[in-house]
């Protein structure tokens, strides 16, 4: 994915802006909701505005996701742990029993 398609055509100065940022030509920042409604490139913007929504998202879940396999290996070594402490008590027992 290169960043070019993440450019659009400034309704007010017909510059290329990047999604996201202010406009470079006319210092304005993007727009959130459409105010005239006779433009015909609105539906084209409203569909360019998306991806700012889901890039929010995504890193949201990629903590979220990202801090979970944290916690299972935890766990996991908290029972290991345990399982072989039992297992050598057990077996200095039967040793020193024997
Ligand atoms: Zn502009």
């Amino acid at each position: 994915m290169s960043a070019e398609n993440m450019q659009y055509t400034c309704p007010f100065c017909d510059s290329q802006v990047i999604v996201g940022k202010p406009c470079p030509g006319c210092k304005k920042p993007t727009p959130k909701k459409r105010t005239k409604r006779s433009w015909e490139q609105s539906n084209a913007y409203d569909g360019l505005d998306l991806p700012d929504d889901d890039f929010d998202y995504d890193d949201f879940v990629a903590r979220e996701f990202g801090q979970t396999p944290h916690r299972t290996i935890g766990i996991k070594w908290y029972w290991w742990v345990t399982a072989i402490a039992m297992l050598l008590a057990m077996a200095l027992s039967l040793f020193v029993g024997g």
